[in-house]
This record gives C-alpha cells, sequence and structure tokens, in this order.
C-alpha cells in the first residue's frame, strides 16, 4: 500500500475533513478526487453538495500519517489501513441519513463524531 492521499494546501480555511474516515483535504480536492477512502460510499467526486454532506469543517487536530505501518498513532487512530495523508483527531457533524442507511446496507458500523477506520477494514482489498 503506497497510495498517499492528496495534501491539503496551506490555506486552512478552505480545509475540511471527511465524516467517516476523517481524511482532511479542501473542498475542492473532494470534489475532484473524492475520499480516498470511503469515495466506493460517499461517491463526492464532481458534487459540490455530496462534499458539503458528507465532510466537515468543524474537527478537531490534525495527524499526518505518513508511515503507516510502524505509526503508533496510527495504531491510535485505527487508520493503519487507510491511505496515507493528513487526518482529524475528531470530526464534528454527522453523515446524511441516507448515506448512513447505505452504509448499514453494506454492512459498515458507521459511529458518528469518530470517524476511526469504520470503512477501512471493508473498503481496502
Ligand atoms: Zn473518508
Amino acid at each position: 500500500m503506497s497510495r498517499i492521499a492528496s495534501l491539503p494546501p496551506n490555506d486552512k480555511k478552505q480545509l475540511r475533513a471527511c465524516m467517516l474516515c476523517c481524511l482532511i483535504k479542501s473542498a475542492a480536492q473532494f470534489k475532484s478526487e473524492g475520499c480516498d477512502n470511503c469515495e466506493e460510499f460517499l461517491e463526492m467526486r464532481g458534487s459540490t453538495d455530496r462534499v458539503l454532506e458528507c465532510t466537515t469543517n468543524k474537527y478537531d487536530g490534525m495527524i499526518a500519517m505518513m508511515n503507516n505501518e510502524q505509526s503508533w498513532v496510527a495504531r491510535w487512530q485505527r487508520i493503519e489501513e487507510k491511505v496515507r495523508g493528513v487526518y482529524a483527531v475528531r470530526v464534528f457533524g454527522r453523515l446524511p441519513v441516507d448515506v448512513e442507511d447505505e452504509l448499514e446496507r453494506k454492512g459498515i458500523s458507521y459511529r458518528p463524531g469518530q470517524g476511526n477506520g469504520a470503512a477501512a477494514s471493508t473498503a481496502v482489498e
């Protein structure tokens, strides 16, 4: 696994965190690329509305996760199976109900406000 998510730009005002996996990127990056971990479920690519629904600008902390096999931070955050990138420690807000229903149908347990690895175990082959 050597995929690396686009790193967020310096302008922090534009940054948003994925509510499912906590990946931080700019709204424009989420719109053009989707979420590197959860695009399969959240389908944000190309949709500003979807990006606004599934990501939030209310989050705590930023962790740069670059060495996912050895990082204790990654283990603590349970993000070792996700792509390398910058992650929020905690996100606030909640995915739309239809998205939660969809996740449930796919057997993914989503815990609002935690975002720590719900999708990783099933999304990554
Ligand atoms: Zn995500």
